[in-house]
């Protein structure tokens, strides 16, 4: 009995728990729909003076895809005269931001001579006949009075501000390539048969070298290859019954002749990394 009780106490608990958080997060996201969301009319400097009227309409056009044309300026003036007066005027029709000057005649001068008019209330109502939808301002008729006398913006450098393309942000993307870049240069000259510097050196490595050749060959007791090899294929290229170049690495291949060791040498030299090393047989 007692579990049952304390079941149904915790569930209403809850419920009015879950219910509060509702209301709390509706209050929220309406406080924060009124504090960034609302429409902005903001008076501008009309160049119609005491006739005119000024303003710029900013409001969120997706939420609200409507065309707005209809200005009301409302004055409510209980202890002043006149108590109550309305102008309305319709004007070029938009469905972005906007700002008119409109021309309201005698009919603003009066209000704005209104007697009372610092204690009485203002209305400014921008509305889309076609949809029914109305935004509005209210002030006090001092807070009125002011912004009307101390507006510098006219609705022209708004309109400007308005139509001018927003800056496009760039990222600059930076030049990167993918190809690596050559390999740096050792400065040594390669000691091989085919590079005129030292030719001659060579046991038949050419005839005119083979004519002059004063260096003497020998045997190599043992070759081999260190790891580092970059599979350029020099070695083979210069002495292809030692070396043999696979994908990844070079082989000395098995019964490799060791007994010219001046080409083995010319290999060891041509090599860019130097891995491959010799023992000179004695
Ligand atoms: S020359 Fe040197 S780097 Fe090139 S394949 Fe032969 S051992 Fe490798």
């Amino acid at each position: 009995m007692n579990t049952t009780f304390i079941a149904m106490a915790v569930a209403i608990l809850l419920g009015i728990g879950l219910l509060v958080g509702i209301g709390a997060l509706s209050l929220l996201s309406g406080a924060l729909n009124f504090l960034f969301i609302k429409p902005k009319i903001e008076i501008l400097k009309s160049q119609f003076g005491e006739q005119g009227f000024a303003f710029s309409f900013v409001w969120d056009q997706e939420a609200e895809p409507f065309r707005f044309d209809r200005l009301k300026i409302q004055l409510f003036n209980p202890f002043g005269n006149p108590v109550q007066m309305e102008i309305t005027r319709e004007f070029e029709a938009s469905g972005t931001d906007f700002a008119r000057d409109l021309d309201l005649g005698i009919k603003m001068k009066e209000l704005l001579s209104a007697k009372g008019l610092t204690n009485a209330s203002i209305e400014v109502e921008v509305s889309s006949s076609k949809d029914s939808i109305t935004h509005q301002i209210s002030m006090k008729g001092n807070t009125f009075l002011s912004k009307y006398k101390t507006a510098t913006k006219t609705a022209l450098e708004v309109t400007e501000q308005f139509t001018t393309p927003k800056e496009t942000v760039r990222f600059e993307i930076p030049e990167r390539s993918f190809i690596s870049p050559p390999l740096p240069r050792s400065g040594k000259a390669l000691k091989i048969a085919t590079n005129p510097e030292f030719a001659g050196q060579f046991s038949g490595a050419s005839d005119a070298g083979a004519a002059t050749s004063t260096v003497a060959n020998y045997a190599v007791t043992k070759v081999w290859i260190e790891p580092g090899c970059i599979v350029c294929d020099a070695c083979e290229g210069i002495f292809p019954e030692v070396f043999e170049v696979t994908d990844s690495t070079c082989l000395i291949r098995p019964g490799a002749p060791l007994n010219d060791g001046l080409k083995i040498q010319e290999a060891a030299e041509a090599c860019p990394v130097e891995v491959i090393k010799f023992i000179k047989a004695s």
